[in-house]
Order: C-alpha cells, then sequence, then structure tokens
C-alpha cells in the first residue's frame, strides 16, 4: 500500500538520519581526540644552566627534571631576541621580530608609556589555533602592548589572566580579560595563582582541544617567591622563585594526567631570553654560554627547552637539533591540522619530525640572531659568524669585517674565534645573510612611539 511505502521509507530516512548523525558525531569525537592540546610555558629570564636537568648544582627543579626524564631536552633551542617584547612576539607570530615591527634598537621592549603594540594583521597562535576549534587562554605576562586593542583577549585568547608589561614597571597591574583586579599586583602570589588559573583551565577544557600559553612573571626582577618557598633554597632567593615555578610544572602535569590528557597534550617548557647578569645575584646563569640577556652571544639567547608527551614523544631524549621559540608556532598549527598564513613570510619550521623522532632530525639550518632592527649575528649549521658584539648592557660596540666565526658545537662558550681557517664558511654565510635581507621587508618599529608624543 502507498502509505505503508511512504512510512517505510520515512522510516528508512529517519534511521539514516540518525545513523548520519551519529557518524557525524563520532567523526567530530574523533578528529578532537586526535588532535593535541598545545601548552607553552614560557619564564621570564631564566638562564640556560639554571634548572637540575641543564647542570645547575643548587637549583631544585625535580619535577623539570621529571619531565625531561620523560620527554625530550633540547641543547640548542633558541629564542628570536634577547629581550621581552620581541622574544614574545616571535613566539606568538612564527616571525622574525623585524617582520612585525615589534623591536627596535631604540626601545628595545614595551614600557608603560608606550603607545602601541602587537599588530592586529599579524595571525597569532592562538588565533590559528581558534581557527581550529580550539580553546584558548593567556595566563601571565603578555607584553606586547597595555592598551585594550593589543591586549589577548584581542589576539584571539579567550581569555586572559596576568600582568600587561614586566613586573619592574610601575604601576603593574594584575588583569583578568580587560579589566585591571588589582593594582599594584602582589607579587608574592602571582606564580600560585597563575597555576591555580591554569589547572582551572585545564580541567574545564578537558573534553575539547585547548591552546595554554602560560608565560610566568618570574625569574624577571623584582624576584618574589611566595611564603612557602621563601628562604628555601640554597641558591638565594632567585633560587627560592625558580623552584617555585618548577612546582608550578609539576603542578600542571599532574592535572594532566589526573584528567586523563597525558597522551594527547604536548608541553613544552622554555624562557624569553637569557638571564639578566646586570642584578648579580639577582640574575640567573647561562651555564656554559657566553653572556645573557639583551646580548647576541649564545647567553642571550639559547635557552633551556624541554618538550614532554608521553606515548607521541620519547623518553629521556637529549636533542641537539637546532630549534627556536618560532617553530612552536608552525609545528603546533600543522599538529592541529591547521595551515600557517601563505600571504606573508613565517621563519617557524615544522619541528614534529625532531619531536616525534629520536630527536636528531634537522628541520632547521639555520638562525638570524638581531639586537633591536639590527642582523648581529647568524648561525649557519654548527657555525656562527658575529657582524657585531656588544655586551647585553653597556659596553661597547665592535663591528666585525670580516665577521667574528666560532664554531659551536666545538665552542660553545664562543671563546674561539676561527675565522681565518674557514673563509669559504663565512662566505656561505655571507650568503645566507645577504638572501635574508634582500627578502627582508621591515615596517616602521611599534615600540618607539609614547603616548602623548604626537605622529
Ligand atoms: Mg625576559
Amino acid at each position: 500500500m502507498p502509505a505503508d511505502h511512504l512510512f517505510r521509507n520515512s522510516i528508512r530516512i529517519v534511521i539514516a538520519l540518525i545513523a548520519f548523525g551519529l557518524f557525524r558525531i563520532d567523526l567530530v569525537v574523533g578528529e578532537d581526540s586526535q588532535r593535541p592540546n598545545f601548552i607553552i610555558i614560557f619564564t621570564d629570564d631564566l638562564g640556560y644552566g639554571d634548572l637540575g636537568c641543564y647542570g645547575h648544582p643548587t637549583i631544585r627543579t625535580p619535577n623539570l627534571d621529571r619531565m625531561a626524564g620523560q620527554g625530550m631536552r633540547f641543547t640548542q633551542f633558541y629564542s628570536a631576541a634577547s629581550v621581552c617584547t620581541p622574544s614574545r612576539a616571535a613566539l606568538l607570530t612564527g616571525r622574525l621580530p623585524i617582520r612585525s615591527g615589534m623591536c627596535s634598537d631604540s626601545r628595545r621592549v614595551l614600557f608603560p608609556d608606550s603607545a602601541e603594540g602587537l599588530p592586529q594583521e599579524e595571525v597569532t597562535l592562538a588565533e590559528a589555533l581558534k581557527a581550529q576549534g580550539y580553546a584558548t587562554a593567556c595566563i601571565g605576562k603578555w607584553h606586547l602592548g597595555h592598551h585594550p586593542e593589543y591586549l589577548p583577549t584581542r589576539h584571539g585568547f579567550d581569555t586572559y589572566f596576568g600582568i600587561p608589561y614586566s613586573n619592574d614597571m610601575r604601576p603593574c597591574p594584575l588583569m583578568r580579560n580587560e579589566e585591571v583586579l588589582e593594582e599594584p599586583a602582589e607579587q608574592a602570589t602571582l606564580t600560585a595563582r597563575y597555576t591555580e588559573e591554569a589547572i582551572g583551565f585545564i580541567k574545564a577544557h578537558r573534553d575539547e582541544p585547548f591552546f595554554l600559553y602560560f608565560p610566568h612573571t618570574f625569574p624577571h626582577v623584582p624576584l618574589f617567591a611566595s611564603d612557602r618557598f621563601k628562604g628555601t633554597s640554597k641558591r638565594g632567593l632567585y633560587g627560592d622563585v625558580v623552584e617555585e615555578l618548577d612546582w608550578s610544572v609539576g603542578q600542571v602535569l599532574e592535572a594532566l594526567e589526573e584528567c586523563d590528557l597525558g597522551d594527547r597534550t604536548l608541553v613544552v617548557f622554555t624562557s624569553d631570553n637569557g638571564p639578566w647578569l646586570t642584578q648579580s645575584e639577582r640574575g640567573g646563569s647561562a651555564g656554559l654560554l657566553r653572556e645573557g640577556k639583551g646580548s647576541t652571544w649564545e647567553g642571550g639567547m639559547r635557552e633551556p627547552a624541554i618538550a614532554w608527551w608521553p606515548g607521541q614523544i620519547g623518553a629521556g631524549l637529549v636533542s641537539g637539533s637546532l630549534a627556536t621559540t618560532m617553530d612552536l608556532y608552525t609545528t603546533c598549527i600543522r599538529l592541529a591540522g591547521g595551515e600557517v598564513p601563505s600571504d606573508r613570510v613565517v621563519d617557524g619550521v615544522d619541528i614534529s619530525s625532531v619531536l616525534l623522532g629520536d630527536g636528531t632530525a634537522t628541520p632547521r639550518e639555520h638562525h638570524f640572531f638581531y639586537r633591536g632592527s639590527t642582523l648581529q649575528a647568524a648561525r649557519m649549521g654548527p657555525w656562527k659568524a658575529h657582524l657585531i658584539t656588544r655586551p647585553g648592557y653597556g659596553g661597547t660596540v665592535q663591528k666585525h669585517d670580516p665577521p667574528a666565526l666560532y664554531n659551536l658545537e666545538v665552542d660553545p662558550s664562543e671563546k674561539y674565534e676561527i675565522g681565518e681557517e674557514h673563509p669559504e664558511v663565512l662566505a656561505a654565510i655571507a650568503g645566507l645573510i645577504e638572501q635574508h635581507r634582500e627578502e627582508l621587508t621591515a615596517p616602521p618599529s611599534r615600540l618607539e612611539r609614547r603616548v602623548g608624543a604626537g605622529e
């Protein structure tokens, strides 16, 4: 009967729709469970030699040591600048700071009287991951513009909790999203409060892919540790502060394990720039590396870096592959199933072959060392050529023609200049620099204009 036939057909359609619906749901869940979460923990002014697993004799970092034991520890991992603002711009855009205008020779970072910040045209890692359906949060120090239009909430982060610039700039407020919560921020409680926020975010988003950008305020001076850590380290207040950061990392890893997210979450721990050596005991250590914060010697830009992703990254691996913070941008976007912007130069390369392999792959072969908008050195393979050298702060500028050449695999402390023996290497690096300069377009600096200074 036609009515019966119609009824049967309707049932079939309903069943097909339900089945398709379920299939769709399954597909979406399937996609989500395969897309990893990302957590980038970014300390401020921590040196290459400041962690137990990087050889510090008295600072205790059991949680970071465990993270390295279960994951991959890098020995040649770089930031893209030796001071805060440009370093953060590079991490979040995958681009050298010169490309976004987030660097300057005269004002090296943003200040409370700065008028600008990270330009809206930049595609931040948070924006790229949001486009892939990720929940995003920034917890900690921003330092890419404190006026509303430059805050994390305008750059792809769903939520923000932290300080908008360095903790030595006054008055330094604590903000939630675009509101000031506290001014000045009560600094001794910051690490603990950030950690609580981070754990809350992880737990709230355990069922969807998320990106947590976690740039700590410390160990940038002035140093503050909570009562629980103050006076407990043999390394003095600096050690107390680093040991509290280590505790925080342990809390984050434990929260992931509790939520059963360990095998679905890539956690990277690194630092924005080297130790602030002119702060004497209040500053950290670059270990065997030369100089520190502010400098394009290795101590200014080579960072401790640990990547953790149980089941995906092999346990206890040490990688000597060249890698940078900018590579995290490209790598995370690719792992999330996205594409890096194709309408601009992106300097980050995909280092998943390093992370997911045995740590010996070499997707990156060179790195450029800028101070402000001036190229001071370039690395190619094991070789680094300095065009200009100077201490991080003060001192005299020394120009080198021909450039001063070092083999970093043999001489990580940059003690022995060997350019005369290797003219062919100097010629190859000159070619690399020429090519870099030819393709470079540098917009005006965003760091120089001050509020009230006019156009
Ligand atoms: Mg810094």
